[in-house]
């Protein structure tokens, strides 16, 4: 296998330099696509291509199988291929335009150094917009980073030099680099991002991190109600998830979405439950009062399989075996027998007819039951109180929780909208209450969250043998160590595929500030993206086409493999390529495989259901181990039941969550900064991106061709602002300059533009400049949407032709090749 990570073996790819000299490459940058307009013929693509396996691999839901066609050595077509079960086949308008973006004139070409940047003198504020960088060849930018890496570990810490891996790639390279942050001892982050709700639904069920667990993905359509919350699926999640709910509203299912914004997925709804931004754990109290009220409980459930018949004292904590019995332990919780009136051990999956409600003496004590505390909990949260205050009708909560308790299997398909409010983990806990009064878990049709069940394979290509292993901070952490604040601060930084630091973290300057401290910034990335601009050491990253790879997939359970359609153009490379010289430069060479297939093979060695040659031969492999209903038998709990009343229960700002207690921080009316700042800021996805990726693509800019403020026409009339108008959005943090559009959608209060958009696709500012690092006591969450901003008409001053000339603004005028941007 060659040094160019192998692709030798298909006869029909030429080298590298065939392949640049195809695409008319020659020279330092790509200047247009020359892609021959006749080539979209379909005689083109008869009998005179291969057709390639090939996965797309952004941080989004889908790792969707293609089919790369390629002819003369270039990649012509991608479509979706079908899987090893065919149910799954699907991909999205961004997956096949991956011709513009393995061709993309932005890709990086050539190993870079920041000129003003030398070890010893790393000039941090050099970094940035005028920054200016210099060729160099690959050994040099290797040594670089190598020699900054052991001087910084030498001079302070290994755990001061922070690994840090992004979302942009997956595969082998992520995890060669998680093995060499393990064996240097660095830093790594702690995700801490959508993983509000998940972590308060897991308090329930055991389980639940990032999005809270459901079926598998093909059981959806078995649904009989769905109610969609925080989540604009037709638009995010069209892999799988939105083309089951259709299937599933065929077969008869109501469709509730509670979202603040009327979107592609609303349209498709039998009730939309407009709800205010952040109320969103005042909704689910009002479920839950309307369940107690209207007795949908299933309370054969309720006493087999959850906490609701346990015994609760006085100061709150729960009766445990040992105080009521003499063999008893400190662990096992207890009920009352309704029969007997005696109290008696409540394991788990285990039916009796245990007291769901009401007050007792039991041994001297007076207790209540879980069940009990959750009633009184939800007392003051009747529909028709919480009404106006969460902007939704009194009847279609009720009508949504009747859809619930007497429709069979049904739930609640959560986005990951409410995860970037500071307090979403009550709603995570509240809604897991709701289905658990409603029995909703352990069934086919049952929807109980958002993370459909994926799969993968079996590897023990992990950590080596002895080597000490990253340190893992979550990412305030990350941000304090970078600014100097912690004992081993963070004076080097590796990022990989990675867009976090100067583009997609709350508080964006916070970052760039903190930046400043770090002595050594390595960036490696397919394109130039902010980071790379706030780079020291640019390490060209090949495209996902121009390497083998294999991985599995969060929510849907396939293993993906895909094969290189052409060698790394220009002098990219392979994240694998960059990561094993690194390991040796730094003296863990023979801990890596420098052959890319040797890798391959290890990374697969413990896997006994398929091989190699098996990913080769069929591009896809369906991991029948994935459950297709879970929740069955005993729950991950230290009860083994689901914990409606958790004795263990977070404090929020002084406030114990045994039950849920529904919080707000920015949202609230009494927020401080209400009224200077009244607008809500929202920062959803666009269909036309994931997160940073695919801003660049020419078919996609033509369509969003810059960031746009979505504002109901009342919130701007008010503030003098027509449609089409470039306003200023700011608040106490920071300002953005964008266009205005008037959207009915949006409720008046709120305002989004949608994330992504790179710093230099704005006239001024940035949108994270507007947000906030700021989590709360239990979780740290950035919470993007608890943002409050005010807005006006910009300056008169400002300069919009970057979204006007052709020259800045390449995509306009109909190419599809696009041009230097
Ligand atoms: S962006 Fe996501 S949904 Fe679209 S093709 Fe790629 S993996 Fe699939």
């Amino acid at each position: 296998m060659s040094e160019q990570d192998g692709v030798s073996r298909r006869s029909v790819l030429l080298g590298a330099g065939a392949a640049a000299g195809a695409l008319g490459l020659g020279g330092s940058r790509l200047t247009s696509l020359s892609v021959d307009p006749a080539a979209a013929s379909v005689e083109q693509f008869l009998d005179r291509n291969d057709v390639l396996h090939g996965y797309c691999s952004p941080n989004c839901r889908g790792k969707c199988q293609m089919d790369v066609y390629v002819r003369d050595g270039q990649i012509r077509k991608v479509e979706p291929k079908v899987p090893d079960n065919p149910d799954y086949k699907r991909s999205c308008t961004l997956g096949l335009s991956h011709m513009q973006r393995a061709y993309n004139p932005t890709r990086l070409k050539y190993p870079m150094k920041r000129t003003d940047w030398s070890p010893g003198d790393p000039n941090p504020t050099g970094r940035g917009p005028d920054a200016e960088f210099e060729r160099i060849e690959w050994d040099e930018a290797l040594d670089y980073v190598a020699d900054e890496m052991l001087r910084v570990r030498e001079e302070y810490s290994p755990e001061s030099v922070y690994f840090e891996l992004g979302s942009g790639t997956d595969g082998i390279g992520a995890t060669v680099y998680n093995r060499l942050a393990g064996a240097f001892g660095g830093t790594m982050k702690a995700w801490s991002i959508d993983i509000n709700v998940g972590l308060g639904f897991r308090r329930v069920t055991g389980a639940g991190y990032f999005n809270t667990p459901t079926n598998q993905a093909t059981d959806i359509e078995n649904a009989n109600t769905i109610v969609i919350w925080g989540g604009n699926i037709f638009e995010s999640r069209f892999q799988m998830d939105a083309s089951k709910v259709l299937d599933a509203k065929q077969n008869g299912a109501k469709i509730v979405v509670v979202d603040p914004v009327y979107n592609t997925t609303t349209a498709k709804a039998d009730v939309w439950l407009p709800i205010e931004p952040g109320k969103d754990g005042h909704l689910a109290m009002a479920m839950i009062y309307t369940v107690f009220e209207e007795d949908y409980l299933d309370e054969q459930f309720l006493r087999e399989r959850t906490l609701g018949p346990a015994l609760v004292r006085e100061d709150g904590s729960l009766l445990k075996t040992a105080d009521v019995f003499d063999d008893g332990d400190d662990e096992t919780p207890v009920a009352l027998d309704e029969a007997s009136g005696e109290p008696v051990a409540l394991e788990p999956e285990t039916y009796g007819e245990y007291a769901l409600f009401g007050e007792y003496e039991v041994d001297g004590e007076t207790v209540t039951t879980g069940l009990t505390e959750i009633r009184e909990a939800a007392a003051d949260y009747a529909p028709e109180e919480m009404a106006e205050y969460v902007g939704v009708d009194a009847e279609n909560i009720r009508q949504t929780v009747r859809w619930l308790g007497t429709r069979g299997p049904g739930g609640i398909l959560t986005g990951l909208g409410v995860d970037r409010y500071v307090y979403g983990h009550i709603f995570g806990q509240a809604y897991a209450i709701l289905l658990a009064l409603l029995g909703q878990y352990g069934m086919s049709g049952c929807v109980t969250g958002g993370l459909t069940q994926g799969g993968g394979f079996t590897s023990d290509y992990g950590a080596v043998e002895g080597a000490p292993g990253s340190r893992s901070l979550q990412q305030k952490g990350i941000l304090s160590a970078m600014a100097g604040d912690d004992e081993k601060p963070i004076k080097a930084m590796y990022a990989m595929a990675s867009n976090f630091t100067a583009n997609q973290m709350p508080d964006r300057q916070a970052w760039l500030d903190a930046l400043e401290n770090v002595d050594m910034v390595a960036v490696a990335d397919m394109q130039h993206t902010p980071n790379v601009q706030h780079a020291d050491v640019v390490l060209p990253a090949s495209h996902w086409f121009e390497r083998e790879d294999v991985t599995g997939s969060w929510t849907q359970p396939h293993v993906r493999y895909r094969e290189p359609a052409h060698e790394p153009l220009w002098e990219s490379k392979s994240d694998h390529w960059m990561l094993v010289r690194l390991a040796e430069r730094l003296g863990y060479g023979e801990h890596f495989d420098r052959d890319r297939e040797t890798t391959l093979q290890k990374v697969l060695d413990a896997e006994d259901r398929f091989t190699l040659e098996d990913l080769r031969e069929k591009g896809t492999f369906f991991d029948d181990s994935a459950p297709e209903i879970i929740w069955q038998g005993e729950f991950n709990t230290p009860s083994g039941r689901l914990e409606l009343y958790d004795e263990d229960a977070p404090s929020e700002d002084g406030t114990s969550l045994e039950v849920p207690v529904p919080m707000e921080s920015r949202t609230s009316p009494d927020y401080e900064l209400a009224d200077e700042y009244p607008l809500t800021f929202l920062q959803k996805h666009s269909r036309w991106r994931i997160h940073s990726q695919f801003g660049r693509m020419p078919y996609l800019r033509q369509i969003e061709t810059e960031p746009v403020v979505d504002i109901h026409p009342s919130d701007a009339e008010e503030r003098d602002i027509e449609d089409g108008e470039y306003v200023r959005i700011y608040n106490d943090r920071g300002e953005l300059v964008v266009k205005a559009r008037y959207n009915e959608g949006y409720r008046p209060g709120m305002v989004n533009v949608n994330q992504g958009w790179w710093g230099e696709d704005y006239i001024r500012g940035h949108h994270n400049d507007l947000t906030h690092t700021d989590v709360s006591d239990a979780i740290e969450n950035f919470a993007f949407y608890d943002t409050r901003v005010e807005v006006e008409p910009a300056p008169d001053d400002i300069d919009t032709s970057q979204y006007t000339d052709p020259d800045r603004a390449p995509w306009l005028g109909g190419s599809n090749g696009g041009g230097d941007n």
